[in-house]
């Protein structure tokens, strides 16, 4: 019996629902956290498919995440039944682009067979040119221009932005020129897109060939203030056939400007769509009356935003807490270490990712090889992964000589494996060959056996993975290198293997993902599953493996306040708001630092609790003495319980609640530092208090966050 559809107008409240049937072209929903908006979104793409009749696969609606996109196909499914949710081309900016890109970048002359460079690889591919060129510059920060340069769009910069440009002088840009042009040479031999490249590419592909989206009846857009140049300008191609557009979004909570988003991109909107329907959503049903008011009073430090009226809706729970506290508890693994001790099950999201764990790497990059055997980066990291007896001199070599002949280092080593006379260096023993030889067998017999598919044989993604396995004697080789936690590692390559599962299951279920036939142009077909899953990887930045959770257990949810954009949970930690942390140090814009705090504040919909180390950084435990946040510091009168709070470290404190207040099956969000200024004795001796209130208020769960702009070290807030 097929389930009863739910009826998502029902829950509407009347401004939402007139945003949701609005009749004009461009709708613009502006408005608070916690107000709908993106439950609106939803409801509209139900209400076009369903009550206009529009067809799914014309409708494109962009996320920022990609859980945020997994959530809302949810959702529509929910409402619209029949697996119609499923046609809808909706994903990230990024996911999106690259099904364009699969289905017509031929048309462009794009090799269908691209394949995506992540940040892993544009940082080692950077720094490996800068090493080679002898440049000056500093591989971080190079990487950033050329990322801003190409996430710009067609737009002229902002006058800050050529302030910004001007400190980069003379010498200096010329080698950021020169860095740009071989680092995009360098992509392009090994038929590789960077993130930014898949923007720009579905750009250029969609002003030159306006019929991909000619079927296009609408785009809407969630998050639209964290939007950049270019994808401002890939909206507008999207929607190039009938100017359909929807999008929802929220100046305050804008926090991806280091990242080049442009909230001047609202007034673009605005100013070129004069006849944009726009809605003010006005009731907050997420966040208490005590935790809205709190976040408000941080948020209007910024006399420069625009005011927008939230009204909160229920006063479930606790008033926040702020604590100031003797230790830090800014490393992700002091909290994970007392959650363990506590037998607590928590998830991670940002910061760790699993698809950058090594043995999971090597997998990957074997598959990636096996998909595009030109791709250089990935064959050079595996070429003696496992150890199979090249040479470090020899890999380098071969390295360098594919480099200076514009070579790919497979058919480099090819060409040396049979002695061809092009291989008149002798860089490669002959011991070394015959390895080599035994490398490329693998690569080209794992090729050989998918495209045998066709002929019936069953060698699916799964069957790929573990025949790559056998053939390397993969659990060997993490038994032998990994003494300590070879278990664990061979636990997370199991697992990845049921993500592969998973991913086929998945397309069996939604069906092919590739876009449909234009115009009778011919379009490209991604046939086998490879490219597909390993897209899926690269684009899945924010997809986590579920820690050690058992299934039926709680789950705090340790997340960067980024990654927790546009989600909520019952009870949220933050907890490192000392002045450093939020507002960063080395920030450059102390409003998009106190629109983050504000962000991560309103993700809280019972319990906000708030701390501030004593003593200590991010760094340890050091000797430092920490000034609170000067966000919060003129609100403290807002906070139930506040003092100082020395002889107990703040995460067995955050253990000691969350025990007290997590019903089964629920998932916990994020913390950030409590902070407490004055000896107030309010706060209970016991958090038992605190989880009464919680527990009464209903479901409880709760998290973390850190900071993810330096992914190697994650901060915790
Ligand atoms: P953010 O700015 O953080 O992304 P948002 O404006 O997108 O927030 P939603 O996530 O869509 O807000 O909604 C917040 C919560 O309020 C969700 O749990 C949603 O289900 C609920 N909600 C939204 N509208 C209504 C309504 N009319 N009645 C009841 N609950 C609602
Ligand atoms: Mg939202």
């Amino acid at each position: 019996t097929p389930t009863p559809r739910t009826d998502v107008f029902a829950s509407l409240n009347a401004a939402q629902a007139r945003a949701v049937r609005s009749n004009a072209a461009t709708v613009a929903i502006l408005a608070g956290p916690g107000s709908g908006k993106t439950h609106t979104l939803t409801s509209r793409v139900v209400y076009l498919v369903d009550t206009l009749g529009y067809q799914p696969q014309d409708v494109i609606v962009a996320t920022f995440t990609v859980k945020a996109a997994r959530e809302m196909t949810e959702r529509m499914g929910k409402a619209l039944g029949n697996g119609r949710e499923k046609k809808i081309v909706l994903g990230t900016f990024h996911s999106v682009a690259r099904r364009y890109l699969a289905a017509y970048g031929q048309r462009i002359g794009l090799n269908q067979k691209f394949g995506i460079a992540d940040d892993g690889d544009s940082r080692a591919i950077i720094a490996r040119i800068c090493k080679r060129l002898q440049l000056t510059v500093d591989p971080p920060m190079a990487r950033g221009w050329i990322s801003k340069k190409k996430s710009k769009g067609t737009e002229l910069s902002t006058p800050v932005d050529a302030k910004k440009a001007a400190t980069v002088k003379g010498a200096q840009m010329q080698e950021l020129e020169t860095l740009y042009q071989e680092y995009q040479d360098h992509l392009e031999r090994s038929n590789l897109l960077d993130y930014d490249d898949l923007l720009v590419k579905c750009v250029e592909l969609l002003r030159k060939h306006p019929s991909c989206v000619a079927n296009v009846q609408a785009v809407l857009i969630d998050e639209y203030q964290d939007t950049n140049g270019v994808q401002y300008e890939l909206m507008k191609l999207f929607a190039q056939a009938r100017h359909r557009i929807t999008i929802v979004g929220d100046p305050d909570q804008s926090i991806y400007g280091w990242r080049s988003a442009e909230i001047r991109n609202l007034h673009r909107m605005l100013e070129e769509y004069p006849k944009t329907d726009q809605v003010a959503l006005e009731e907050n049903y997420r966040s208490s009356q005590s935790i809205l008011d709190l976040s408000l009073t941080v948020i209007q430090q910024d006399t420069k935003r625009y005011k927008k009226v939230l009204r909160p809706i229920h006063n479930r729970g606790s008033r926040p807490v702020l604590r100031r506290l003797r230790t830090s508890a800014a490393l992700s693994r002091h909290i994970e270490h007392a959650l363990g001790k506590a037998g607590m099950a928590y998830k991670m999201v940002g910061g760790f990712k699993f698809y950058e764990r090594m043995e999971i790497k090597v997998l990957l990059d074997y598959l990636r090889v096996i998909h595009q055997p030109e791709n250089n980066d990935a064959l050079g990291r595996i070429i003696n992964v496992p150890k199979r007896g090249i040479g470090d001199v020899t890999v380098k070599a071969l390295i360098e000589e594919a480099e200076k002949s514009s070579m790919s280092l497979y058919n480099l080593l090819d060409k040396h494996c049979r002695g061809d006379r092009i291989a008149k260096t002798k860089i490669m023993k002959v011991a070394e060959q015959k390895i080599s030889g035994d490398l490329l067998r693998l690569i080209r017999n794992t090729r050989k056996r998918v495209e045998e598919i066709s002929q019936g044989t069953p060698f699916g993604l799964v069957e790929m993975i573990e025949y790559v396995l056998t053939q390397l004697k993969f659990e060997q080789f993490i038994t032998a290198t990994y003494a300590e936690d070879h278990e664990t590692r061979w636990a997370n390559v199991q697992e990845f293997i049921g993500l592969a599962a998973d991913f086929v299951k998945d397309l069996d279920k939604l069906g092919d993902d590739s876009l449909p036939e234009i115009d009778g142009l011919q379009q490209s077909k991604e046939m086998d599953v490879l490219p597909k899953f390993l897209s899926n990887v690269a684009l899945a930045s924010d997809v986590l493996k579920d820690g050690d959770a058992e299934q039926n257990k709680p789950l705090v949810t340790i997340s960067t306040i980024h990654a927790a954009k546009g989600l909520e949970w019952p009870v949220v930690f933050v907890p490192s708001a000392y002045n450093g942390s939020i507002p960063h140090v080395r920030a450059e814009d102390l409003d998009e630092e106190r629109r983050l705090l504000y962000v991560a504040m309103t993700r809280a919909k019972t319990l906000l609790y708030l701390s501030c180390p004593l003593y200590g950084s991010i760094h340890g435990s050091g000797g430092e003495k920490q000034e609170l946040s000067p966000f919060l510091s003129p609100v403290a009168k807002f906070f139930a319980r506040k003092g100082p709070c020395f002889d107990r470290p703040v995460m067995s404190e955050v253990a000691r609640i969350l025990q007290r207040t997590l019903p089964p099956d629920e998932t916990i969000y994020k913390s950030i530092p409590p902070m407490t200024m004055t000896d107030d004795d309010l706060f209970p001796e016991d958090p038992e208090e605190v989880a009464r209130e919680v527990r009464k208020a209903g479901n409880a769960t709760e998290g973390f966050a850190y900071d993810d702009r330096r992914p190697k070290r994650p901060r915790l807030y």
